[in-house]
C-alpha cells in the first residue's frame, strides 16, 4: 500500500467585492494553480460592505490562506487586519490580504504590478526618471507610491479635483524620497519637456466610454516618452493609439493586471507566478 497520504482539502484564496461578477481574476488565477499543480481555489465572492465584517472573520474560520480586495472594501477591510505592509500603510490602502499564521497582513499589489510591467514589459528601469501621472485615485496613489520607493526622481501629480491630487503630492513628498508636485488639470495637459513616462491612471476611455482620451496635448507627446495606460480592457486604449501615431513607446494595463495578479499569487502559494499562463488566460477573456 502506498505510504502517501492523499489531500481532498483545497488551498482556498479569492475576492471580495461588490459588485464583484464581472471580475475576471479567478480566470488568470486559476490557470496559474493549474499550470503550477497547486491544489488551490481562487472563489469570487460578493461581499456587501454591511458584511464585511463577517466575512473576514469567515475567512479566518475557513482558513483560508488570504484575500484580494476589490471595490468597495480597499479602505474599510485595514480594521480587521493585524498589521500592514509598509507600502500598504502609505497608500492607505489594501488589496491583498495574505495570512502568515493566525495574522491576516494587508498589501497593496497595485503599484507592484506597474512597477514590473514598466521593468518587465517596457525594459526601463524607473530609477532617476522623470514622471508625470494623470489621476489622483486610488490606482494612482497606488502606482505613484511604489515608483516613488523605486527610486523615480521627479513625480508630476495632475489631476482635475485639487484637494485629491494636492493631497497626493503632499503625501510623496512627506514620506517618499521623490521629488514630487501638482499640477490642477484644466483643459489641454502640456507634457513638459525632459518628460520620461506618461501615466494615465485615471478611468477616461473605461468601457462603454472607450473612445474618450484624457485632454493631452498630443503635440508635447514624442519619440522619447513611454506613454502607459492603466486600463486593462481593451488593452490597446484610444489613448495609446494616439500616443503611438506620435512615435511614442507605450505600455497597456494588462501588463499591470497580470504583474499585480503574479505579486498575490507569489504571496500566497510561495511559488513563482507562471506570468505567461496568465497573461494567455486574461487575453482570451478580453477578446472573447
Ligand atoms: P478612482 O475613482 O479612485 O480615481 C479616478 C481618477 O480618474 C481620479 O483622479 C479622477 O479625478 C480621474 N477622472 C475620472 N474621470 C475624469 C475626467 N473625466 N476628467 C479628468 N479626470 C477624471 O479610480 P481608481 O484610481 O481606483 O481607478 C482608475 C482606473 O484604473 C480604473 O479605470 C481602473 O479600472 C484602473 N485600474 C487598473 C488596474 C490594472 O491592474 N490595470 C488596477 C487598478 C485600477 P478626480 O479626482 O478629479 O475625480
Amino acid at each position: 500500500m502506498s505510504q502517501e497520504t492523499q489531500s481532498y482539502k483545497a488551498e482556498l484564496v479569492g475576492v471580495f467585492g461588490c459588485p464583484v461578477a464581472e471580475n475576471p481574476t479567478v480566470v488568470m488565477m486559476e490557470a496559474a494553480f493549474q499550470a503550477r499543480g497547486l491544489n488551490w481555489r481562487y472563489l469570487t465572492i460578493e461581499v456587501r460592505p454591511e458584511d464585511l465584517a463577517e466575512a473576514m472573520a469567515g475567512l479566518r474560520a475557513f482558513n483560508m490562506r488570504g484575500i484580494g480586495l476589490t471595490i468597495p472594501h480597499k479602505v474599510s477591510v485595514i480594521q480587521y487586519l493585524d498589521r500592514l505592509s509598509p507600502e500598504a500603510e502609505l497608500m492607505g490602502a489594501v488589496n491583498a490580504v495574505v495570512r502568515e499564521g493566525d495574522a491576516l497582513v494587508g498589501h497593496n499589489t497595485d503599484g507592484q504590478g506597474f512597477l514590473r510591467s514598466v521593468r518587465d514589459d517596457a525594459g526601463v528601469d524607473p530609477r532617476g526618471k522623470r514622471i508625470v501621472f494623470l489621476g489622483a485615485g486610488g490606482a494612482a496613489r497606488a502606482m505613484t507610491v511604489e515608483m516613488a520607493l523605486a527610486g523615480v526622481e521627479h513625480i508630476t501629480v495632475v489631476n482635475r479635483s485639487p484637494g485629491r491630487g494636492q493631497d497626493l503630492a503632499r503625501l510623496l513628498q512627506e514620506k517618499t524620497p521623490v521629488q514630487a508636485e501638482f499640477t490642477h488639470w484644466q483643459g489641454e495637459y502640456a507634457v513638459p519637456s525632459g518628460t520620461d513616462i506618461l501615466v494615465n491612471a485615471t478611468s477616461i476611455g473605461l468601457y462603454p466610454d472607450v473612445d474618450e482620451v484624457p485632454p493631452v496635448a498630443l503635440s508635447s507627446i514624442g519619440p522619447d516618452l513611454l506613454v502607459c495606460d492603466v486600463l486593462p480592457n481593451p488593452p490597446y486604449t484610444a489613448f495609446l493609439s494616439a500616443a503611438e501615431a506620435q512615435d511614442a513607446r507605450i505600455l497597456d494595463g494588462l501588463g499591470m493586471l497580470v504583474h499585480q495578479g503574479a505579486v498575490g499569487f507569489q504571496m500566497w502559494t510561495g511559488v513563482e507566478a507562471p506570468i505567461d499562463v496568465m497573461r494567455q488566460a486574461l487575453e482570451r477573456v478580453f477578446t472573447a
